[in-house]
This record gives C-alpha cells, structure tokens and sequence, in this order.
C-alpha cells in the first residue's frame, strides 16, 4: 500500500495531441499505400466513388431476414439500455450512504476530505493529537540512507511524523483516497466518527 502509484493511463492519453496527428495522418498513409498500389491517384478516387455507390444502392433481401435483422437492433437497444439504466440506478443508490464518511485515520494521522465526482477529494491531514491540520515536510535527509519517508509536524504539540517509503505528499494523498475508497467498496467505514 506504500509503493507509489504507477501511471497506467495509456500513452495516446498523455499525448493527445501526436495521437491526433497519428489518427489524421493515418487515412492519407492509407490512400498513398492505395494509389501506389492500384496505379494513381485518379484511379483510387474512381474507386472511392464506386464504393460509394455500391454503398447506397438498393438491395432486396427476403422479409424473413429483414424482419430477423430489426428485431436482432431493436433486441440489442433494449440490453443496453436496460444495462446503462441498472448500472445508472445501482450508482446512484449507492451514494448517498458514503457521503457523510469524510473522516478516518490512515497512516498515524487523521485524514478528511470531500467527496467530488470521482471519489474523495482535498485529502488534508490532521494532528491525531490536537487534531490541528498539518503539513507534511519532505525529509530530504532520509532519502539518502535508502529509505525515503514524508514527515508531518504538528506545530502546536511539536510531534512529527514520519510516512515511510513515500518520496512526495501527493503520493501520500493519492493512497490515501486509495484507502478512502476501498473502504466504501468494503463498507467498512463508520459514519459516527464524521463531525
Ligand atoms: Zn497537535
């Protein structure tokens, strides 16, 4: 639960915009590969139209199949509807409860939030002590005898605390929701200990 999170998001997530280059560029490499292939240019527009026309020319099938056709759409429409409806339902039953659970401890410190969207949010620590709000302090000393830890002093009771294995707060905040959330899959949380 310590080990800092890996980024999974893909890499046509970080770079959006070389993903949209690839994707514009992609139909033209397509188009040269066609024309060196089929001779020219003109020829491959020839071909576009072609396939257009092909494309919106009538066809006569039997009533069977059509009607076999329709009913397969109108079948898939009403599974996915029911399933976007009951996942939709489920969520937003499910929230309300979670709500109030903005307060836990984690890690030796007493950590609060809001709930967004997403999950919870603006995880801030307080002093499990005099429940001050703390900040946490990066050790760069600690770093440099193999164990990287973030420590938070409470200025009021001069105590500090030391979160080992973490190298910056915001990974510390990060697992934290991490818990957050896990807790509300689990149903572990105890609603009595919100202020
Ligand atoms: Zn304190």
């Amino acid at each position: 639960m310590n080990q800092p999170a890996t980024d999974t998001k893909r890499w046509h997530k970080r770079h959006p915009f070389l993903f949209a280059i690839v994707v514009a560029l992609l139909p033209i490499a397509l188009a040269s590969i066609a024309a060196e292939r089929f001779g020219s240019w003109a020829h491959v527009l020839t071909l576009t139209q072609s396939l257009g026309l092909w494309s919106v020319a009538p066809v006569t099938i039997s009533r069977w199949l059509y009607v076999l056709l329709f009913s397969g759409v109108l079948l898939l429409l009403i599974v996915v509807l029911l399933v976007l409806g009951v996942a939709t339902f489920s969520h937003g039953a499910a929230m309300p409860a979670h709500l109030p659970y903005t307060q836990d401890n984690f890690l030796n410190l007493v950590w609060r939030w809001r709930w967004a969207n997403h999950g919870p949010a603006d995880c801030q620590p307080f002093c499990p002590v005099c429940d001050l709000q703390i900040v946490p302090v990066f050790d760069s000393g600690s770093i440099m005898g193999g164990t990287s830890s973030v420590s938070y002093s409470c200025n009021q009771c001069q105590k500090t605390w030391h979160v080992a294995t973490y190298t910056n707060p915001s990974q510390v905040q990060h697992d934290v929701s991490l818990l957050v959330e896990r807790n509300v899959r689990q149903a572990q949380f105890n609603p009595s200990k919100t202020p």
